[in-house]
Parts: C-alpha cells; sequence; structure tokens
C-alpha cells in the first residue's frame, strides 16, 4: 500500500477576488497584489503556494514574494512538486520546441521565461556554455535545483549567472553576476547561421548577445544582393555580416559602442567578409543628422540600396512611449531620405509597450514627411527560441517589417 509522500493541501493557500481567475485560466501566470483576496496561512518569500478562485476552486501553484507586485508566479495548474526534476522535465519540453523550430542552432534560447511556463527564468545557451537569469525570489532561491538539471541534461562547460538587472530590486534581489558551474569563461565563439561571432559573456549585452534575430539575419540578408547596406545599431555585426555574406556590394555598420565596433570588425575578417564590411562608431542620431543636412539649393542624395535598424528599446514603461516614438520617426525619416527608390528598409522594435500597428504608424509618418511611398514586403518576429504565447502579452516584445521604398 502507498501513501501519498507529500501533503500538498498544506500549502498556504492565495484566494483571488472574484473575477481574477479567467486571465489566469486563459493561461497568464501573474497574480498581482491588487488581484488577492485573502492568505489562508502566512507564507514565506519565495515559498510555494496553491492559487485559488473565490469559489475554492484550484488555479494552480507558484512562488510567492509579498515584496513584489506580482504576488504569485503561477508555475503549474497542479499542485506539482518543484524539484531539480520538475526543472529537468520543463526544461526538455523548452528544448524540443526549439530542435522543432531551429533546428540547427546551436546557441539559443533554451528558457525564455513565462513563454516557457517558468516565470521568472531565462536560460540562454552559448555553444557549450549556459547563462541563466533569475528575475524573481522564487527562481532565485532554487538556483542549485536548475543547475543540477541543466549539468545533467547539457554537460556544459560552464553556467554563468548574470543577474545584473535592475529590475531585481523589484524582487528584493541584488544585482550580481558569477560562475555557477565550471569555469569562468567570457569570451567565447558563437555560430550564428554558419557565421562565427565573437560574443562576451561577462560584459555583452543581455546575456551576452541578442539571440532572437537569428532567424531575421538571414531573412533581411536575403534581400541585400548587390545592395550598398548601412546596418545601424549594428552592436557585433549581425545583420551587416549576413548582408555582406550573402551578396552586398558593401556594408557600413554603426554603433555607439566602441567595444561593439572592435569586436563587429574583428567578426568582419573572421568571416571573410571584410573587404566589403566596415564598422564605425557613431550616434546613429547624430550621423544621421549630418548625413541629412543640406543647404538650401542643395539636395539629399539617396545613396543605400538597404538601410538596416534595429536599435535598442526606447521605451523602460508605457509613460516613455510618446518620446521613444519620437525617436522612432526621427531615424525612419532620416533613413527614408537616404534610400533609393525600390531601397529596402528593415526595420525593428524591441519595446513591448509600442506595438506593431503603433510601429508602422511612425514609419508611416516619417515616410509622409519624406515624401516618400512604402511598400511592405516583410514582417519580422523574434525568433521561435523566444515563443510568444498570444496569452500573455508580455512574451511578444519584438517585431518588425521590410518595406520597399515604391516612390
Ligand atoms: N542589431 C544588433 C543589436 C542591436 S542592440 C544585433 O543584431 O546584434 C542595440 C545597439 O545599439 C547596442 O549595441 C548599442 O550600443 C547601440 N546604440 C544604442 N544607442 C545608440 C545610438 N544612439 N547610436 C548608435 N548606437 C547606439
Amino acid at each position: 500500500m502507498s501513501f501519498p509522500v507529500a501533503a500538498p493541501a498544506a500549502l498556504p493557500t492565495v484566494v483571488v477576488r472574484p473575477g481574477e481567475a479567467d486571465r489566469i485560466l486563459s493561461g497568464h501566470p501573474w497574480v498581482y497584489n491588487g488581484s488577492i483576496l485573502r492568505l489562508t496561512q502566512p507564507a514565506a518569500d519565495g515559498d510555494l503556494v496553491q492559487v485559488k478562485d473565490h469559489r475554492q476552486r484550484l488555479l494552480g501553484v507558484g512562488f510567492y514574494n509579498s515584496k513584489s507586485k506580482i504576488n504569485v508566479r503561477l508555475l503549474d495548474t497542479d499542485r506539482i512538486e518543484v524539484s531539480a526534476t520538475f526543472f529537468e522535465t520543463r526544461i526538455r519540453e523548452a528544448i524540443a520546441i526549439r530542435k522543432r523550430h531551429l533546428p540547427k542552432a546551436t546557441s539559443f534560447r533554451v528558457v525564455n521565461a513565462e513563454s516557457d511556463f517558468l516565470s521568472g527564468l531565462i536560460v540562454d545557451k552559448y555553444e557549450d556554455v549556459l547563462v541563466v537569469q533569475t528575475s524573481s525570489l522564487g527562481m532565485d532561491m532554487r538556483k542549485a535545483m536548475i543547475t543540477q538539471a541543466l549539468k545533467k541534461i547539457f554537460s556544459p562547460r560552464a553556467i554563468l549567472e548574470r543577474n545584473e538587472m535592475s529590475s531585481r530590486k523589484f524582487e528584493g534581489l541584488p544585482e550580481i553576476q558569477g560562475v555557477l558551474a565550471g569555469e569562468n569563461v567570457s569570451d567565447l565563439t558563437v555560430n550564428m547561421n554558419g557565421l562565427k561571432i565573437a560574443v562576451d559573456l561577462a560584459g555583452g549585452h543581455k546575456t551576452g548577445y541578442y539571440l532572437d534575430q537569428q532567424v531575421n539575419y538571414q531573412s533581411v540578408a536575403s534581400l541585400a544582393q548587390g545592395a550598398n547596406v548601412l546596418d545601424c545599431f549594428s552592436f557585433l555585426g549581425g545583420f551587416g555580416l549576413h548582408a555582406a555574406r550573402a551578396g552586398a556590394f558593401r556594408v557600413l555598420g554603426l554603433d555607439q559602442s566602441e567595444d561593439a565596433v572592435k569586436a563587429a570588425t574583428k567578426n568582419a575578417v573572421v568571416n571573410k567578409v571584410s573587404d566589403r564590411c566596415a564598422f564605425e562608431a557613431a550616434n546613429v542620431f547624430d550621423w544621421f543628422k549630418q548625413q541629412t543636412t543640406v543647404g538650401p539649393h542643395e539636395k539629399i542624395v539617396p545613396r543605400y540600396d538597404m538601410i538596416i535598424l534595429d536599435p535598442p528599446s526606447f521605451t523602460r514603461n508605457r509613460a516613455s512611449v510618446p518620446d521613444a516614438l519620437r525617436g522612432y520617426k526621427e531615424i525612419h525619416l532620416r533613413a527614408l531620405k537616404l534610400l533609393k527608390r525600390g531601397g529596402t528598409l528593415a526595420t525593428f522594435c524591441c519595446s513591448h509597450h509600442v506595438s506593431a500597428t503603433m510601429f508602422q504608424e511612425v514609419i508611416l509618418a516619417a515616410a509622409f514627411d519624406a515624401h516618400r511611398v512604402v511598400r511592405r514586403v516583410a514582417t519580422y518576429t523574434q525568433s521561435p527560441d523566444h515563443p510568444v504565447l498570444p496569452s500573455i502579452p508580455e512574451t511578444e516584445y519584438l517585431k518588425g517589417f521590410a518595406f520597399e521604398v515604391a516612390r
């Protein structure tokens, strides 16, 4: 005769207000402070709790944190036990999605938090090194279990922690960086669609690199045959190098970071495209202004066949959206002035707060001011290792378009 191992009913219960259950049932894993009716017994921050609706129906279990605005981050609709095995199973499910949609990739996002029902956890794979970010207290407290599961699945050379996100303060967590397992790796070369990109895992952006454009690099490059290309906000050269390999006539990449420009320049040499691919340190806004400022009787000479715009997010929150839109309009206006007729504008927006519709409206306003008419030839989204769950709007952030200058 067997007995139940744990007594899950003993979990503290968070009861949500009437009307709050539907969002959770549709798959959204966050329970906000304001949605909670009561707690049946005290719960420690970081503990597993169960969440019920006001009629006592179980909605799921998740990590509790009274310090965060998000009081509970749900993990499952059942009363699961959180162990290294739980993490192993869930991470293997996430890997299966990547294998299906990015079968050739060797560097990719293994776990994308809410997209993979692991709110608060990001794991990026850079060849044989894994980089982890834990943005919730519940996940942070379980780093050892997560590390154990990752070691079992991947046997990686190293597992690094890049937890310097300022958002961690909302969970009462410090900003830290370190090694969770293996050796301390900082420099590493990743394979992006067959190109070699040297990344700095200790100092680079996010967890070292932007993996979310892996598919778009190829799609955009397929339009670059014979083109004179301008790659704005080029970072390590992702778009420019792909364009050069795909047969661009010439590529100029611009980034304000001297380090990024140096690294991109080296990447061009390593990938044998430095004869037609150069990177320069410049503030894109200033550079555009300089290139598009002409005297009273002069005309701007459009000279690019393709301009790529992949700026950082100009928004931190909803309040900064109007300023961000002004920034987007400015760079699109100038880019459209520098594009030849028939040329391609490949443009991206990684701000969750700016929708694809808003983004396109800004581009159209810029086209109007630049006296150009554009033809939309492609729409882009984040690579499939950053899955979008429409019931969790926060999982969707990257949108992009390719427009041809029709007139
Ligand atoms: N396209 C890149 C990612 C760009 S990330 C890729 O595919 O990997 C944004 C980049 O914009 C960063 O490298 C940052 O240094 C740069 N940047 C931010 N503001 C800038 C500005 N005003 N002018 C030029 N570069 C800028």
